[in-house]
């Protein structure tokens, strides 16, 4: 009696050992890694602290900025492309600072295929048709060939850093016909406001890789969507002194809605 309930003990204890192993070994695909934050960046805190290699080992996919405010990102399939000032693509060394990041290893959970003609506003109230619940983080990869396409990049800043809404007022825009590419980015939950931009924000980078952006407006009528629901959120805040010292407490709800768009 005693000897099969000392063996059922270390039977439990090798099960806890193993999974706890397979824990600490298997890395969790479900997160979204972010460093700062959108109110931040709003703000004006355009210094880094995460270099882009780190950020690949969170992700193999997300969107951002860089060092200074240096362009958007589009971090698509383990590679991270810099979208500069003059709309066109260029390579990031590992060794490349960003002072706001969101990624995630993209593992599809779902996939549709859109078939009729829509534009930005009608993606955005497709998607929510889609997913099921408004109250966890998604990613998305639209993959297609946009009939109208419109993205903007912002050029690097000099100390003293304007705010975002400052940059965004002269931003450059880019119109694109017949383009091949893909769309990426999240739909955030409202109630993560401050923290990300809440509801859709997507990046778009083209098949050959040479133009790209922060999505401003699109046509379609063929596009792939792969969905990835993410239930797991994960914030890096700098240890920097501009992020220490700024008022982060108030409602930039205006300054993100002219900043975005
Ligand atoms: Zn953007």
């Amino acid at each position: 009696m005693r000897f099969t309930m000392k063996r059922i003990l270390t039977g439990i204890a090798f099960v806890v050992c193993i999974s706890s192993a397979t824990f600490a070994t298997t890395p969790d695909t479900d997160v979204l890694f972010q460093t700062s934050t959108i109110n931040a960046l709003l703000e004006g805190v355009y210094d880094g602290e995460v270099k882009c290699g780190e950020l690949k080992h969170y992700g193999d996919f997300g969107i951002g900025t860089f060092q200074a405010l240096d362009g958007e990102m589009i971090f698509v399939d383990g590679t991270i492309y810099q979208v500069k000032a003059d709309g066109k693509v260029y390579n990031v060394a590992d060794t490349v600072k960003t002072p706001f990041a969101s990624v995630t290893f993209f593992d599809t959970d779902v996939s549709y295929t859109l078939q009729k003609t829509t534009n930005f506003q009608q993606l955005c109230t497709y998607l929510d048709t889609l997913i099921p619940t408004k109250n966890i983080f998604y990613a998305f990869k639209i993959e297609g060939t946009f009939s109208y396409l419109k993205t903007r990049s912002v050029p690097a800043q000099q100390k003293p850093y304007p705010v975002l809404t400052e940059v965004t007022k002269n931003q450059p825009v880019f119109e694109f016909q017949d383009i091949q590419g893909v769309i990426i980015g999240y739909r955030i939950p409202p109630f993560a406001d401050k923290i990300n931009v809440p509801g859709y924000h997507f990046h778009f980078l083209s098949s050959d890789k040479t133009v790209g952006g922060h999505l401003l407006e699109m046509e379609t009528n063929k596009a792939n969507i792969a969905i990835d629901y993410t239930h797991r959120f994960y914030l890096s805040l700098p240890e920097e002194s501009a992020f220490y010292t700024t008022d982060l407490s108030t409602d930039k709800t205006k300054e993100l809605e002219k900043a975005e768009k």
